[in-house]
Order: structure tokens, then sequence, then C-alpha cells
């Protein structure tokens, strides 16, 4: 039985001489594995909509359970991504974090749709690498399920938490005179605003805000430490990114 698809492909693995195993994105049916023959030999016609950060329509081959892809249309190759190593690395985060949040069989248009913007503008070079790993990382949270409590201050109840403490073993926040006897991470009410922007703005528009440098440093820590504490275990592509980065500040 044929049907087709639009995919965003997270990850290709080789198999055996020319063969790629895919795991992809839908938005109807979360995650699925694919087979995709012959893709890495040279005349193959699906090579290009099989790679790896590619959004494709694919026409797929069902049996016994199997999905194997017959033909592909590139709808987005976020070139961008290929012309510069930290966007790149970046790219293979975001699709290691969806692998791991995104269900089987299970509708994710929110985490299509949020995949496809971020990779999108990373492309484009519509924000930098920051400002998109730290907007992706807490709305995928929120999306899942775990969005920080950023509406109150825990104690005291709060709207305004002055002196905002993160504590990221639980995601809640507390004001700077709540927060003595607890270890967190300080904040800004620059960066609590952005970070209660990234959670609450409508999807296109989380890349839209504008904070000053020291603000933006201290909301890329609390998005990934947050992930982290979520993901409850080592991401490798987040490894690499942030050396990366490290080798390109201090190098
Ligand atoms: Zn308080």
């Amino acid at each position: 039985m044929f049907r087709t698809e639009k995919v965003l492909v997270l990850r290709e693995t080789r198999f055996r001489e020319s063969d790629r195993i895919l795991t992809v994105l839908t938005a109807e049916a979360g995650k699925k594995t694919l087979a995709a023959h012959g893709a890495l030999s040279k005349k193959s016609r699906i090579a290009a909509a099989t790679q790896q950060l590619t959004y494709s329509e694919l026409t797929l081959f069902e049996k016994g359970g199997r999905l194997s892809v017959r033909e592909g249309v590139v709808l987005e190759g976020f070139p961008g991504l290929r012309t510069e190593l930290e966007r790149f690395a970046l790219g293979c985060y975001i699709a290691e974090c969806l692998e791991l949040f995104s269900t089987e069989d299970q509708p994710e248009p929110e985490l299509m749709q949020l995949g496809l913007n971020c990779l999108y503008a990373l492309s484009e070079g519509l924000a930098d690498c920051r400002k998109v790993k730290a907007a992706f990382e807490l709305r995928l949270m929120a999306e899942e399920g775990y969005a920080p409590m950023d509406a109150v201050c825990r104690k005291c109840g709060s709207r305004q938490i002055p002196l905002p403490v993160f504590l990221t073993e639980d995601g809640s926040f507390l004001c700077g005179s709540c927060a003595r006897d607890f270890y967190g991470l300080q904040m800004t009410d620059l960066s609590l605003a952005a970070l209660r922007h990234i959670l609450h703005a409508p999807a296109r528009r989380i890349l839209a805000f504008r904070i000053p440098e020291e603000d933006m440093r201290i909301l890329a820590r609390a998005a990934e430490r947050w992930l982290l504490h979520c993901a409850e275990r080592k991401l490798p592509t987040l490894d690499y990114y942030n050396m990366l980065r490290t080798e390109q500040n201090y190098g």
C-alpha cells in the first residue's frame, strides 16, 4: 500500500552498502522508522529527501507494518545549516531532542511546528544560535507538559517575582526574599520576562523578543538546565555543541 507523508528527518543511519534507516517526525503520527533502500547509491533519486535535517514529502510503501521510502521531494532543505558547523551542530541537537521527547503513533503537530520554525530561523539566520536554542528548549518542555511554573513565587505568591530565583529541581520560582534558604539559578527581571514570552507567545512569535547580552546568557543557562533536568540523561549532541562554542570563544 502506498501513501505520502510529510516528514522531518531527525536521524539517518547507514545500513548495508547503500541503505539508510531513518528516524523521522510526522505531524499526524509522531515518530517513525523508515527504510530508505539505495538512498546512498550514486543514482538514488531519494538521496536528498532522506538526508538528516530535511523536511520532505515522501511516498512510502507499507508491507507487514514496515515502511520504506519509494520517492521523495525536498520541501525545505535548510541550506544555511550545512554551511556553518555551529548551526549544524545545534540542528542535530534539536533533532535529538525531538526524537527523545516525541512519541510513536501519536500526533505531534506542535513539536513538528516548533522544530520546523526553529530550524528555519537557524538556517536563514533570523536569530542567533543561543536565542533559537533557549526558545526551542523552553517551548519544547512546555509542549511536553514540563513548563516551568512561572506564574508566581512558590512561597509568597507574588506575580512580579522580584529578584527571581529558578529552582531547576522542580521548575518553580522564588522571589529574592523567599529564596534565602534555597539553591537555584539567580535570574533577572528581563530574563524572566523573556522566559515567560517563550512559554506563552503564539508559536510563530517565540523568537520575537530582545534582551541584553547578560540577560540572554542567564536565560540560556536556565533553559538548558531545565531541559537536562527533564530529559534525565546526557545528550551527546548537546555536549558536542557546547564544546564547539567553548572552542570558538576561547580557542
Ligand atoms: Zn516570594
